[in-house]
């Protein structure tokens, strides 16, 4: 069977694939994105019915366009999102082919590049890109068995209260996922018990400015690893109902029951650390340290922002944070539900290459793989805090289309046989050095490839 020889392979058409396929073809590199299902899948259908993106329009997006018919300021839904990337896509150019997944990616033996099996035939390609995801295979702590006859089921699987059997709800997790279907299950009339681990909690807004704006201006989303200890902290904010600080003591308030991190089963009786008022009260004083840094950013540069002092009225600790339940009886609390909102777990059984450790997890440098022609794009923490978020990744793949070309500038010196399946394609590799040619005044810069001339636009 023959192969299609193309010089670089994205793997991915999410947000991720999208943003790399531009800095590609702004470089004026060919390139293919091969997506399993649909452009942004992940946001039609692994997502609830109610989600709003997490961050304001004008800040969840791409630099060179805005999301149609959503006002800067308001949360844009899912389905919005989808479209927005979808339509980034086409604007673009994005030589996308939908419905194609990629079983394989395999070291050519005695050649340069990678061999890469799909379901719809064979590739060869110079450089492979990894952009499927941040958050691939739903991760359940193996802690309830089936048998205890409840149903279980991931936040990615997750839709509405309606799909839940009738009965009380325990929402494990207490990030933005946990809390805001946390939120919705108790308004629908449910019982709802919520474990709340260590977070993050910052304010919606404070001086009329988004806690996006104050981690941007702060430098805080630069941050380039997690807190000591933390290889992943959990940001509980939320767009729901126009954008309100995620407030523990005011959930409980209205009704839901906090209780720790939920660490056993026993019984028909799930046993929670005692950890919850100490992770609660952690994630206040998150929240007023960034109120101080946003004050001290005021004072500092002279800015004209309101006062806010109510941001740090906190209500009185509940009586599930005073006096916590230490365990729960899941038949005797009409509990027929869990909801696991404990986040994912990496899936690269099909990159069959030196990168990746002894857990299937990324070996890499900033995307740059310890396997040289493969890179790794939409991490989390990948160079930074931003990098798993929409506008995060746009700057990461502009480094990864640096290295690229940086690699390709090396190819001028490279003796290639003609059978090499991509060595018509090397033409575009000229350069005077191996240097990117954004750094060369006036370097010859191949015509950048649309989706017409690759031809694969699905
Ligand atoms: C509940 C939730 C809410 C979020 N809200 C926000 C938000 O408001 N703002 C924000 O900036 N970020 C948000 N994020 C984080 C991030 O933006 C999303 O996770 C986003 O989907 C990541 O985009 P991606 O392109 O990196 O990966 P994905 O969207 O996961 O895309 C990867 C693609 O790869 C495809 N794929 C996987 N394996 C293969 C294969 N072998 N062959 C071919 N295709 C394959 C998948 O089908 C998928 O479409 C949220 C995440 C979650 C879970």
């Amino acid at each position: 069977m023959t192969s299609e020889a193309i010089e670089v392979l994205i793997v991915g058409g999410g947000q991720a694939g999208i943003a790399m396929s531009e800095h590609l073809t702004e470089r004026g590199i060919r390139h293919v994105v091969l997506e399993r299902e649909r452009v942004a899948e992940r946001w039609r259908s692994e997502r609830w019915d109610s989600l709003v993106a997490n961050g304001p329009a004008w800040h969840d997006r791409f630099p060179g366009m805005e999301i149609p018919g959503v006002a800067p300021d308001a949360f844009a839904s899912k389905e919005q999102v989808a479209d927005y990337l979808a339509a980034y896509a086409d604007r673009i150019g994005a030589p996308i082919r939908t419905g194609v997944e990629v079983n394989s990616v395999r070291k050519r033996e005695g050649a340069n590049g990678f061999h890469v099996e799909t379901n719809a035939g064979a590739y060869d390609a110079r450089y492979v890109v990894a952009a499927t995801g941040p958050f691939q295979l739903p991760s359940i702590p193996p802690i309830i068995p089936e048998a205890a006859g409840v149903t279980q089921l991931h936040s990615s699987a997750y839709r509405n209260p309606s799909q839940l059997p009738e009965g009380n709800v325990l929402v494990v997790g207490a990030g933005s996922s946990g809390v805001q279907i946390a939120d919705e299950l108790q308004r629908s009339g449910r019982q709802v018990y919520l474990a709340v681990g260590p977070h993050d909690r910052p304010p919606r807004s404070y001086r009329g400015r988004d806690f996006c704006w104050w981690l941007g201006v702060l430098g805080l989303w630069e941050l380039n690893a997690p807190p000591a200890g933390a290889e992943h902290v959990t940001i509980a904010v939320s767009g729901a109902h126009g954008g309100r600080t995620v407030d523990f003591r005011e959930l409980a308030a209205g009704g839901i029951t906090l209780v720790g991190r939920a660490n056993a089963y026993e019984n028909g009786k799930v046993r929670f650390g005692a950890d919850l008022a100490k992770n609660v009260e952690e994630g206040d004083a998150n929240l007023f340290a960034l109120l101080d840094a946003a004050d001290a950013y005021v004072e500092r540069n002279g800015i004209d922002l309101p006062e806010e002092p109510e941001a740090r009225r906190l209500l009185p600790a509940p009586a599930s944070m005073t006096n916590p339940l230490a365990e729960l009886d899941l038949a005797e609390a009409g509990v027929s539900s869990i909801v696991w909102a404990t986040g994912f777990r990496a899936d690269y059984g099909w990159l069959q290459v030196d990168a990746l450790d002894e857990h299937g997890r990324p070996r890499h440098q900033r995307g740059v793989s310890t396997e040289p022609g493969v890179y790794f794009l939409g991490l989390p923490w990948q160079s930074r805090r931003g990098s798993s978020f929409i506008w995060g990744v746009w700057h990461d793949a502009k480094y990864i289309a640096d290295q690229i070309s940086i690699q390709r500038g090396y190819l001028v010196n490279e003796p290639a046989p003609d059978s090499q399946p991509y060595a018509s394609l090397r033409a575009g590799a000229a350069r005077p050095s191996a240097v990117d040619a954004d750094a060369v005044p006036g370097s010859a810069a191949p015509a950048p490839v649309t989706a017409q001339t690759t031809g694969t636009h699905a």
